[in-house]
This record gives C-alpha cells, sequence and structure tokens, in this order.
C-alpha cells in the first residue's frame, strides 16, 4: 500500500504518455446509484486497453489495492470513501462492434446500449437484460440477469487483466458463474472486454421484446436513488415475498426507507448515508431470519474504505 503522494506521482508520470484521467477527492455518490458515500482519494480513468494494462501493471508492482468501479448500481460505497484508488474504464474501453453473429464491448461498455445496437442489427439473445442498469463489466462480475436470461448464458470469451499475471483470454467455459455471482474477475481482476454470442433474429420481434421489458421494469421498479434488489432471492423463494410478509415495505432507517413498492428494495433520500443503508439491510435481514428462518444474502455490494465487502452479520 502506498501513500497517496508516491501513488500520484507515478501515476502522473504514466499520464504524460498514455491516455489516464487522474481526478482526486471524487465524491462516490456522485458515481453510484444508491447516491451515498464520501470521497475517493483518487479515481483513476484509463481509456484504452494499453493504458488500462499500465495501470494495473504499476499498481501490482507496487502491491497497491485498487477498486473497479463500473456503473456503481450494485454498490454501497463507504461514507469513510474510499483510501484505494478507483479504476474506471472510458474511450475505447467503453465501445462495442457488432458482428455478424455477436458483439465485442469493452469492460465499460453501458450495458443498456449494448442491447440497443445488437437488437437493431438484428441480433436476438439481450432482449430480457434490455434496462439493467450499469456497465458490461460489472454485470459479467455479477451475472446480471433478468426474465430467465443471465449474461453468462452469452458470453463467448473475455480479456481480463491481472495485476499479477497481465492480460488474459478466458473461454466462457473456464468461468464459474452462480447466482448473480462469477469467478471472472476472480479478486482483483479487472474484465476488460468480452464477446456476447447472439443469433440473427426477427427485428420487429426483437424490438416488440425490448419494449415490453423495458414497460415491465418502469412498473417494477420504484423511482428514486436504489442499487436494484439488496437481496439475492434465497432457492425456491423470492427475497421480496419474504421481506414483504415481515412487514418491511415503509421501514426507514435515517435516509434509507424501503419501498413501499417492492419490499427488496431500498431507495435513499437526500442525505442518507451508507451507514442507513447498511442498518435497515440489517433489520431487513433479521426479520426474515427471526420469522422464516430464512438468512437472506445481500446482492448489493456493501464496502468499506478499503474496497472490502463488508458482511451484514
Ligand atoms: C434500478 C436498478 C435495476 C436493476 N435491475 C437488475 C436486474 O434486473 N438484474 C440484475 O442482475 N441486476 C440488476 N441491478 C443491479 C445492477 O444494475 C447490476 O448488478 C449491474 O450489472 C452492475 O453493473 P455496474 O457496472 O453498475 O457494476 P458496479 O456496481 O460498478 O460494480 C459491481 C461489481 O462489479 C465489479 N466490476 C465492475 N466493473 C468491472 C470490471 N470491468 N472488471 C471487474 N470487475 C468489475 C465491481 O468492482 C463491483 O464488485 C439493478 C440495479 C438498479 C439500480
Amino acid at each position: 500500500m502506498q501513500s497517496l503522494q508516491t501513488l500520484l506521482r507515478g501515476l502522473r508520470e504514466l499520464g504524460r504518455r498514455l491516455p489516464i484521467e487522474l481526478h482526486e477527492r471524487v465524491e462516490l455518490r456522485a458515481w453510484t446509484s444508491l447516491k451515498v458515500g464520501g470521497a475517493a482519494d483518487l479515481m483513476v480513468r484509463c481509456n484504452t486497453p494499453e493504458a488500462l494494462s499500465t495501470v494495473v501493471g504499476t499498481l501490482g508492482e507496487m502491491e497497491q489495492p485498487f477498486f473497479v468501479l463500473g456503473g456503481g448500481t450494485n454498490v454501497v460505497a463507504p461514507d469513510a470513501g474510499l483510501r484505494i484508488p478507483v479504476l474506471t474504464l472510458g474511450g475505447s474501453l467503453a465501445g462495442l462492434e457488432v458482428d455478424l453473429d455477436g458483439v465485442v464491448a469493452g469492460g465499460g461498455a453501458n450495458l443498456t446500449q449494448v442491447c440497443r445496437a445488437v437488437a437493431r442489427a438484428g441480433l436476438s439473445g439481450m432482449e430480457e437484460l434490455f434496462g439493467i442498469p450499469g456497465t458490461v463489466g460489472g454485470a459479467l462480475a455479477m451475472n446480471a440477469g433478468a426474465g430467465g436470461v443471465e449474461i453468462c448464458e452469452l458470453l463467448d470469451r473475455a480479456e481480463v487483466l491481472r495485476p499479477e499475471g497481465g492480460l488474459v483470454q478466458v473461454h466462457a467455459g473456464d468461468v464459474e458463474f452462480g447466482y448473480r455471482w462469477s469467478s471472472l474477475p476472480r479478486g482483483s481482476g479487472v474484465i476488460v472486454r468480452a464477446r456476447l454470442s447472439l443469433e440473427p433474429g426477427d427485428l420487429a420481434g426483437i424490438m416488440g421484446r425490448m419494449r415490453e421489458v423495458s414497460a415491465a421494469r418502469s412498473a417494477r421498479f420504484p423511482r428514486g436513488a436504489t442499487a436494484g434488489s439488496v437481496f439475492r432471492n434465497p432457492p425456491g423463494d423470492f427475497a421480496g415475498r419474504l421481506l414483504e410478509a415481515t412487514g418491511c415495505k415503509g421501514l426507514r432507517v435515517g435516509g434509507a426507507r424501503v419501498s413501499q413498492e417492492h419490499a427488496n428494495i431500498v431507495v435513499t433520500d437526500r442525505g442518507a448515508t451508507a451507514a442507513d443503508v447498511l442498518e435497515l439491510a440489517r433489520i431487513m435481514r433479521r426479520r426474515v431470519r427471526e420469522c422464516a428462518g430464512i438468512i437472506l444474502e445481500p446482492e448489493v455490494r456493501f464496502i468499506d474504505e478499503m474496497g472490502q465487502e463488508i458482511p451484514l452479520s
């Protein structure tokens, strides 16, 4: 772990010849959909694969941990902010290229834009994922899914940067995927790019399905600052059903409240803190454990100022 000054010196040097942007004291509430959290000491935006590779390699040599942030739609950023650098992917790392039977998308590409681009090209497979906020990298790290489709089903191959091993090409068959979980980043790996396999389909049918999916999402998800579902569904049941049955709707801690429309979604008001959300999630979990004997596991990632996941128990 390096001092901020040493890090800044090393990264500024890299910034002279590589397309990276350095930002100090970045408010994480502005970078996360739940709109809580303090400032990260340093954010490094890498705009090409080469820049990302050099930055990750340099941080690896310095034994400096970092946190990769995609769209910030599944992260509860800590009130104390982050003491380790936050890496984000921009420029060509957020680009996409549609081919005859799939798409190659950068880890920083917006998932909804990818869904739109492949649909316009008459490719089918991503309709159910339309409207899941965030990036392709975040979706692969979380194995995001909706409507019975998980992104892992579409993955052909991915390029992952590992601080200790450089860039590796990983085939879908070599990755373990579970429910809202994937081994692809394996610790601190960065998903640089991925190819998703799709099938040619009927343009009108694809567009029609996407409109239906979008309408269903608007009806299902409450408006406001949220991070989607707080808890994973336990086997054979729904977290939302269990939370509703135990009277969680409308519960409030400080500026965080359980949505009246969906018991598995926490909405924050202006001024809410990560501590409010954490405390509320603990109360929700405790209620379900006491009333139904089921232990809910979080889907959102509560992290501390070193980027480590905070356990709810
Ligand atoms: C309104 C709303 C609706 C939602 N609906 C759904 C839904 O239907 N289905 C669903 O599955 N999820 C849903 N989510 C949750 C969230 O959108 C997904 O988990 C999404 O895929 C996260 O992507 P992200 O880019 O925002 O990741 P982030 O929140 O930025 O990060 C999530 C995790 O992925 C890691 N990560 C991000 N990018 C990379 C990368 N390039 N390389 C390595 N690791 C990376 C981060 O370090 C972090 O651990 C919803 C969220 C909201 C706010």
